[in-house]
């Protein structure tokens, strides 16, 4: 899920660094620029999730399915409906 976003930018020099292998919770990727310490790999997965999130909600949002929703809770609203099921 994570793979094609393994990248991260060093706060401190901007530089590129990757994530290698299988990484712990623990572990610290170290930039291999300024040998800062950029971030843990809990942080990371964090992160990573939480980006995925915004854009999966982003997405959500942007389609249609929203407008579906709209209506539907529309629908749901109304008292008249509600007693007819
Ligand atoms: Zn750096």
């Amino acid at each position: 899920m994570f793979q094609r976003t393994r990248k991260v930018a060093c706060p401190e020099c901007n530089g590129t660094n990757f994530w290698n292998g299988n990484p712990k919770p623990t572990d610290q990727l170290t930039c291999r620029y300024c040998d800062a310490v950029v971030i843990t790999y809990a942080e990371y997965v964090e992160q990573a999730a939480l980006r995925e999130a915004e854009r999966m909600i982003a997405e959500f949002v942007e389609s249609d399915v929203s407008r579906d929703l709209a209506d539907l809770k529309a629908v749901l609203s109304t008292p008249e409906l509600k007693h007819s099921a």
